[in-house]
């Protein structure tokens, strides 16, 4: 099991996300380009060490890396330590609290389901609405759909 800071925190909890980007915006960039772009605007917005999460899903299932699972995120105010954030990249502006499928790809949810199997500890999986009031990311997030 993966633990965040001194005090050996566990990590048993994934938050998932989406980017609250425009339809198209990240259209036909690789996920490295997408990471790169997020941890630009994450440290303009005076994130200390950068892009706020773990890993990052493309529609069609690319991933990209974030922050190591040892290291707390910047995701979730007041939540951040001792969960893991994912960032999803929808494909058209979210606008409601809908379904999954109104966003993202089955290739999305298989890449997604596959990197949470390998977190070993892992317990539960939420959404960022689950936290905070926000549509992020966009639809209820159920931990059985995840784990
Ligand atoms: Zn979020």
């Amino acid at each position: 099991m993966f633990t965040h800071g001194s005090a050996k925190t566990p990590v048993r909890e994934a938050v998932l996300h989406c980017a609250a980007i425009k339809t198209g915006q990240f259209k036909g960039m690789r996920a490295f380009q997408v990471f790169a772009t997020i941890n630009q605007w994450h440290i303009k917005r005076g994130f200390k060490h950068g892009f706020g999460y773990h890993g990052l899903f493309m529609p069609d299932g690319d991933f990209a890396w974030g922050r190591p699972y040892s290291m707390v995120g910047a995701h979730t105010l007041g939540r951040n330590t001792g969960t893991l954030g994912f960032l999803m990249i929808e494909s058209r502006e979210i606008t409601h609290i809908g379904e999954f499928s109104d966003w993202f790809t089955e290739d999305q949810r298989e890449a997604v389901k596959y990197c949470l199997s390998k977190i070993p500890g892992l317990q539960k999986v939420s959404g960022h609405n689950d936290h905070a009031a926000r549509l992020c990311p966009g639809f209820k997030v159920k931990s059985s759909d995840w784990l």
